[in-house]
């Protein structure tokens, strides 16, 4: 299980699934990556190895500055492409993948279908999406704070909204997550093997820490919305 994300000015998709295929040893049983395009923020997503989302991708290409992608090791309903990330909500507007575990996923499912959602998988992560949309008045760093404070369990996520298409949100709840600072360009990755071959400089996230990311720059907040600033750690070693 893996998270990687992109914000910047070349292509993300190759970067995203190379990202993805450096977290193969984290272990997976699907992948898929999310990408703003020319006709909004479009998702590809298949059980399987890498090679099928590549093969996937081959037939139905997608081209886009900003993505995130995903491989998934299920906990909540089984492998399968429905059930693979990037998660979306109704309006198809939102897009978010995760790492870990919504323990109260039940509950707040329950909640968002007596609202009116309509759940397409089986995994715990819907429920995150559906919930960011929920509470989304026009600000995705507010929605995301939001959306985690009714969150119990674990998670990484990355996140993001057509409606701010310049903007990457990450989150670190007992998941790891790593920042990557480049020039013009921005990354996040479960682990710095993700993101090694663009940027030596990292941030590492500490639990209930996020990152707002633009392709220029790179804020830190806590969850509840305090202001952080954190060392750069370069890393020297090699792959
Ligand atoms: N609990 C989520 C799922 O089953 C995320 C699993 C993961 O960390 O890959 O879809």
């Amino acid at each position: 299980c893996g998270i990687v994300g992109y914000i910047g000015k070349r292509d993300s998709k190759d970067i995203l699934i190379e990202g993805l295929k450096k977290l193969e040893y984290r272990g997976y049983d699907s992948a898929g990556i999310a990408v703003f395009t020319g006709n909004g923020l479009e998702i590809r997503k298949s059980k399987g190895r890498l090679a099928v989302l590549e093969e996937k991708l081959q037939g139905e290409p997608i081209c886009g500055s900003v993505g995130i992608g995903h491989t998934r090791w299920a906990t909540h309903g089984k492998p399968s492409d429905v059930n693979s990330h990037p998660h979306t909500d109704n309006s198809s507007k939102f897009s978010v993948v995760h790492n870990g575990i919504i323990e109260n996923y039940l509950e707040l499912r329950e909640e968002l279908s007596i609202a009116g959602h309509k759940f397409v998988s089986e995994t715990d992560t819907e429920v995150i999406s559906h919930l960011i949309a929920s509470v989304y008045e026009g600000d995705i760093v507010k929605a995301v704070q939001q959306a985690v404070k009714r969150m119990r369990g674990a998670f990484a996520l990355g996140v993001l909204t057509e409606y701010e298409p310049d903007r990457l949100v990450a989150v670190r709840y007992a998941s790891p997550l790593v920042i990557g600072i480049g020039e013009g360009e921005n990354f996040i990755g479960s682990d710095i093997p993700a993101i090694l071959e663009h940027t030596r400089d990292v941030y590492i996230l500490n639990d209930g820490e996020m990152a707002i990311l633009t392709a220029d720059h790179v804020e830190l907040l806590t969850i509840s919305g305090e202001n952080i600033s954190k060392e750069i750690f370069h890393v020297d070693w090699d792959l």
